[in-house]
């Protein structure tokens, strides 16, 4: 499949900003707790029809950190290095000092749009607002999209600003391959061996989908156990009940063990003279455990989490909402299952049980 070139980040340009070294993805969520939601509208192409498309644009929402912002306020300023975009609600920033809500990026004509959303969303979140608190003045800044958007549309809706940094965007599917006839050159390997291309892509998918599944029940467990500390009922933290620190044990075992065998099959993927039978039947085992381990810990992080653990912008939930599917794409438990039957047949247990010590 073709690939987009990748643009250039500052660094990479030789631009430094600030005095710190980034942290290991140079990107704003290296910083603990801070979370990033977007969404992305792509739709038509073509000349320039105002009103109609095409259409290039979007809303970004940066979150400083995890919990509520309204009840946990953060230290703010506001800087103007350079230009004259409109920010919303900068005295407020300036006079107070703190930032209550997201930071909001959209295109210039949906600025309004987008924190008229953002007060709805915050009304719904706390019906205290305005009865006996202030509301949220919310902060909104433009990027201009005009010279690639229809900004006259003003395609980004309300409905879907207010969903920002809480709905699941992540599979969406934003590329589209070309299935038009390809010149020969372009073929994948050789003619009759697609089959094979297809079963190395099972076996990257699959272990990747391990990684991807470890990671988000780890998150799941720093939060639920960052969570049990602090919330407290019948006069203790949760986390001093042992029915939460249980839970809490049983997920910290799992994903040890989770990972566990995923770096190990990893390890054993990556040296060169492992079988590639033998690595797509490790593959489905450890895409098997991994994916149904995190189902079983983002579940009981939703449980920890009580009533908060089952409305959308708590990260727990989208945790455990976006891993149900990885029970089901790239081949379900199911169909695992029957590869690591068909593979007990044919080679016996020592694929799964018998790994020689190094
Ligand atoms: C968000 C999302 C994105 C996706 N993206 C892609 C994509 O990019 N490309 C792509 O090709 N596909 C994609 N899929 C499809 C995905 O791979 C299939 O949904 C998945 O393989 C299951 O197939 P199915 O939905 O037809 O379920 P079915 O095959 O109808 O299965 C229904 C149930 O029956 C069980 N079942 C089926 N056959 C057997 C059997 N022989 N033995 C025992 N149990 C069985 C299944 O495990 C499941 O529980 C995506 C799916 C989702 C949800």
């Amino acid at each position: 499949m073709p690939t987009r070139p990748a643009r250039p980040r500052c660094r990479d340009l030789g631009i430094r900003i600030g005095l710190l070294e980034p942290g290991a993805l140079n990107a704003i969520t290296d910083v603990p707790g801070v979370r990033v939601g977007h969404t992305t509208l792509i739709s038509g192409a073509g000349p320039l029809v105002p009103g109609q498309g095409p259409v290039r644009t979007g809303v970004t929402a940066i979150l400083p950190h995890s919990g509520d912002l309204f009840l946990e306020k953060v230290v703010a300023a506001i800087d103007t290095i350079n230009g004259f975009g409109e920010v919303t609600n900068i005295p407020q920033v300036d006079e107070l000092g703190v930032l209550e809500g997201p930071i909001l990026l959209t295109n210039t004509l949906n600025v309004a749009l987008v924190a008229d959303a953002a007060i709805e969303w915050s009304l719904t979140r706390h019906p205290e607002m305005g009865v006996t608190t202030w509301g949220l003045s919310p902060i909104v800044a433009e990027c201009s999209d005009a010279y690639l958007n229809d900004i006259r549309g003003r395609h980004v809706r309300r409905e879907l600003a207010a969903g920002m940094g809480v709905a699941n965007h992540s599979y969406s599917h934003p590329y589209r391959p070309p299935f038009d006839r390809q010149p020969h050159e372009k073929i994948l390997g050789d003619i009759g061996r697609g089959y094979d291309l297809t079963k190395d892509w099972f076996v990257e998918e699959r272990l990747m989908i391990g990684a991807r599944t470890v990671g988000a029940a780890s998150r799941a467990l720093d939060l639920s156990l960052d969570f049990a500390k602090r919330r407290v009922q019948f006069e203790e933290p949760i986390i001093d009940f042992q029915s939460i620190e249980f839970m809490l044990a049983d997920m910290a075992a799992e994903i040890m063990a989770a990972k566990s065998l995923l770096y190990r099959v990893g390890w054993q993927a990556s040296q060169p003279e492992t079988d590639r039978k033998q690595v797509h039947a490790m593959a489905s085992a450890v895409k098997l455990v991994c994916s149904e381990t995190a189902g079983r810990v983002t579940d009981k992080a939703v449980q920890i989490f009580g009533g908060r653990g089952y409305m959308r912008e708590q990260p727990v939930e989208r945790l455990w909402r976006e891993i149900r599917v990885d029970r089901i794409w790239e081949g379900t438990s199911e169909i695992q299952r029957l590869v690591i039957g068909n593979e007990l047949r044919k080679r016996g247990a020592g694929v799964y049980s018998g790994w020689p010590a190094e």
